[in-house]
C-alpha cells in the first residue's frame, strides 16, 4: 500500500525531465514533498491521477527554484478554489524559516492579492525545529536539518511499511549524519550525474554526489536500498548507466527511478 510515486526526478536544470518531487502515498492520504520549478507539477499530478484538492500535507525541503517555484502555481490554483469556497480541509505545508520566508515573499510579489488571501485562509504553514517530530498521514516522521552547505535545507526520517526511509534532499550527505543514516532500509540520495561525467557536469563544485561517489558512501553505511535521483538528462539509457555505476559500488538495491515511476515499499 505504501509506494513513492516519482514526479519529476531531474536536477535544477532539466528541461525533459521534472525536477526532483515525489508523493508519498499511504491509506490514509497522499504527502508532496517538494514540488518542482514550474506549472508542471500540476500536470504530473493529473499524470498520476491525483487531484489538487487531495494534497493536504506538503513539505518543501529548500527554497531553491526546483523544489519551491511549483508551489507557488499551485497556490495559484488552490487561492481561486478557496475563493470560490471549494476548498473543504485546510493544507499542511511543513518547511523551515527560511523556505517559509521565500513562500510568502515571491508569493506576494508575484500572485494577485486576492489569491494570498484565499491561501492564507486554506494553508496551515508549519515551521520546522530541528529533529521535530510529525504525524503526517498515521506515519511518524522526523524532520532534520541536512546541515548543508548551500542554504538551509531539511529531510526527514520515517517508518514505512515497517521499514526505515531517509530523504536526504538534494546535497551530498554531510559525514556529521553518516551514524544517522546507518542500517537504514531505504535512503533517497541526489546523484547529479555519473562518476565518469564527472568532468562534463561538474557535481561536486555544485555539492552533488556522482552515482558512483553516494553509492560508495551507502555501501560502507551498510544501506540495503538507495534511490537515486536529482540528475542530468543526457542519456536515454539513464536508469541502465546509473544503476550500473551504482552497482559496482554498492552491494544493496539500486533504483534509478524514470519521472511518473511508481516504487512500492
Ligand atoms: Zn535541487
Amino acid at each position: 500500500m505504501e509506494k513513492i510515486i516519482m514526479l519529476g526526478t531531474g536536477n535544477g536544470g532539466t528541461l525533459d525531465l521534472y525536477n526532483t518531487c515525489f508523493v508519498i502515498q499511504n491509506g490514509n492520504g497522499k504527502f508532496l514533498v517538494d514540488t518542482g520549478g514550474s506549472i508542471e507539477i500540476i500536470k504530473r499530478l493529473k499524470q498520476v491521477n491525483i487531484d489538487l484538492n487531495d494534497i493536504k500535507h506538503i513539505f518543501i525541503s529548500h527554497s531553491h527554484t526546483d523544489h519551491i517555484l511549483g508551489l507557488i502555481w499551485m497556490f495559484k490554483k488552490l487561492g481561486r478554489a478557496s475563493i470560490n469556497g471549494e476548498i473543504e480541509t485546510n493544507i499542511n505545508i511543513y518547511c523551515n524559516d527560511v523556505v517559509y520566508k521565500s513562500i510568502m515573499e515571491v508569493s506576494k510579489h508575484v500572485l494577485p492579492e486576492k489569491i494570498v488571501k484565499g491561501i492564507c485562509n486554506i494553508v496551515d504553514f508549519h515551521i520546522l525545529k530541528d529533529e521535530e517530530k510529525i504525524d503526517i498521514n498515521g506515519v511518524k516522521y522526523t524532520f532534520f536539518d541536512i546541515q548543508a552547505r548551500g542554504t538551509k535545507q531539511f529531510g526527514f526520517e520515517c517508518k514505512l511499511n515497517e521499514k526505515r526511509l531517509i530523504f536526504l534532499g538534494d546535497e551530498t550527505l554531510n559525514p556529521n549524519l553518516y551514524e544517522r543514516v546507518k542500517k537504514s532500509d531505504y535512503v533517497m540520495h541526489e546523484a547529479f550525474c555519473l562518476d565518469s561525467e564527472e568532468s562534463i557536469f561538474h557535481a561536486y563544485e555544485k555539492n552533488h554526489s556522482t552515482a558512483k561517489s553516494v553509492s560508495k558512501v551507502m555501501n560502507d553505511l551498510e544501506v540495503k536500498n538507495l534511490i537515486l535521483y536529482h540528475t542530468e538528462e543526457s542519456h536515454n539509457n539513464r536508469k541502465e548507466l546509473y544503476t550500473k555505476e551504482g552497482n559496482e559500488n554498492f552491494s544493496g538495491n539500486i533504483y534509478v527511478p524514470d519521472d511518473l515511476e511508481i516504487i512500492e515499499l
